[in-house]
């Protein structure tokens, strides 16, 4: 079969920051590819509309598939669904990925039977069953694991037997010197581990994996690495290194084979100073910017996101993360109850910290613990204000005040960081960029103002809103974790960690540690 696989447009976050490499897509294609399809790709975070249309007029795929990790992403990707029914007929269009996974029923509700079905769970374990299925009638399609029809549900979904068996197919995509985070540019991106063994209420990486941890052998980790051009490499993990003896075989790997890249990664504040040796080892293979998990930083605001890891630790992790020479960002979760003290307060603290510092807003999201726990009800059903930079939450102050703070405070954090003073000392980074044509990191310096105005995002509260998002059923006192997962929960026999780390997890994790999840 002819099988096209699709990532959506930027949000407003990557507009500026960063722009990744669709791993999973490339995951999907590679599944599909061995199964003897014929698969292209095609990414809108650098493509547009008309590229897409043109793409599947002319080649005429028999499948297409949209990856949806991002809720806001969905009226983009039902409107595509419906457009793409009307050119090419009776093809199968699906959507699968994180998001679509949460919210499967809606997205074929809004789709009014122009999709045919969503795929949830792990989309590289299933789509060759669901292309084969569907050649054989689409009938069929309701048996594939994970698969979630108009008439209802099929099997569960099921985990690919074995990271390993497959890498992605990084040869599909085009444009690939369009990715970068940050300075590293261009960048690739590549999985060490999957899933995350901790479950904070406010985030669905752990209940989409069913609290599962899964990790790639060191051996097919390094012939990714060794395939991959770009110097820059993200390293996509929600957790980087959570299990110290795997980062050490991984880096030894690295230096055995004197792989030579620059890293990015992202860890908590506890799994650093736990492991402050593996750290410094990375820093020497290359390890150039981490991002920390802080999301607050008053005891308040911590005890607000159930994270069991105090505060002094933060701070602590703050400290080594600087004595290593790296260039560290921290993420604090604005949440729509701040009034004006509370923004000038964390101005003034950012102002004093070296590290980069981002800015997200308190956003509930299906698939979560808070999704189901918040009692503060939501004020919108509309998909595209679910970016983690709108406020869908009952602000205390006045919204267009709330914006207004809000951008200001990153105002001030941008110019600290991407402004004059900062680009001096970024020039020779950028004129090295120029030489080599790269130019993504340039252009996001000077983005900032075109994207983040409070008056845009006020007015983005007012747009018609197409397709409506289900609302939380009543907030649940005891709700039951595993009822969220989309994965099924294998307990400690899914988590590729030695006892004394599982031991680690347990006590820093945020739910009840007698509960086996
Ligand atoms: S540590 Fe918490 S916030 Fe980070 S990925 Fe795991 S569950 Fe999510």
């Amino acid at each position: 079969m002819r099988f096209l696989a699709v990532h959506p447009s930027p949000l407003m976050y990557t507009k500026i920051y960063l722009r990744l490499e669709p791993l999973g897509l490339e995951l999907l294609g590679a599944a599909a590819r061995n199964a003897g399809h014929d698969v292209r790709l095609i990414d809108l975070q650098v493509e547009n509309h008309t590229d897409y249309l043109r793409l599947i007029s002319d080649w005429k795929p028999d499948a297409v598939g949209f990856s949806v990790n991002y809720l806001a992403n969905i009226p983009e990707v039902i409107d595509l669904v419906k457009e793409t029914r009307r050119i090419l007929g009776k093809a199968l269009l699906f959507a699968g990925g994180h998001s679509a996974s949460f919210v499967a029923g809606d997205m074929l509700r809004h789709a009014e039977g122009a999709m045919d079905c969503v795929l949830r769970g792990e989309g590289e374990a299933s789509v060759v069953s669901l292309l084969e299925a569907w050649s054989g009638g689409p009938d069929r399609v309701s048996l594939v694991p994970g698969v979630v029809t108009p008439a209802g549900e099929g099997p569960p979904p099921r985990f690919i037997e074995n990271l390993d068996d497959i890498q992605p197919a990084r040869d599909l995509l085009r444009h690939r010197r369009k990715y970068f985070i940050g300075v590293l540019d261009p960048c690739a991106s590549i999985e060490f581990a999957r899933g995350c063994p901790w479950d904070c209420s406010f985030c669905s990486a752990w209940t989409f994996y069913g609290r599962s941890y899964r990790t790639r052998s060191p051996q097919r980790i390094l012939e990714d690495l060794e395939r991959i051009r770009e110097p820059g490499i993200f390293i996509v993990d929600d957790v980087a290194f959570v299990q110290e003896k795997h980062g050490y075989e991984i880096g030894e790997g690295i230096l055995k084979r004197g792989i030579r890249k620059e890293y990015y990664l992202e860890t908590r504040g506890d799994v650093l100073l736990r492991n402050k040796d593996l750290f410094r080892f990375w820093k020497k293979l290359g390890m150039k910017y981490m991002f920390l998990g802080v999301e607050a930083i008053d005891a308040e605001g911590l005890a607000l996101h159930r994270k069991r890891i105090s505060l002094g630790k933060n701070f602590e992790a703050l400290e080594f993360a600087r004595s290593l020479g790296i260039t560290v960002a921290i993420n604090l979760i604005a949440d729509p109850s701040w009034d004006r003290e509370r923004f000038e307060a964390i101005r003034q603290w950012c102002l004093e910290i070296p590290e980069i510092v981002n800015i997200s807003v308190n956003t509930p999201y299906p698939g979560t613990e808070s999704w189901r726990t918040e009692s503060r009800s939501i004020q919108t059903r509309d998909y595209r204000l679910f970016d983690i930079q709108h406020a869908v939450l009952p602000t205390k102050m006045p919204l267009a005040e709330f914006y207004g703070e809000l951008v200001k405070t990153q105002q001030i954090l941008n110019k600290k960081h991407l402004g004059w003073q900062a680009l001096k000392g970024t020039a020779n980074i950028v004129a090295r960029h120029l030489m080599h044509g790269q130019t993504n990191f340039l252009r996001m310096l000077w983005k900032f103002n075109s994207v983040y105005d409070p008056a845009l995002q006020l007015a983005d509260h007012a747009r018609p809103v197409d397709y409506e998002m289900s609302l939380p059923p009543p907030p649940e006192e005891h709700l039951r974790p595993v009822t969220l997962y989309v994965h099924e929960g294998r307990g400690r026999r899914g988590r590729d960690l030695s006892d004394t780390v599982e031991a680690f997890v347990n006590e820093t994790r945020m739910g009840n540690p007698s509960e086996e999840l």
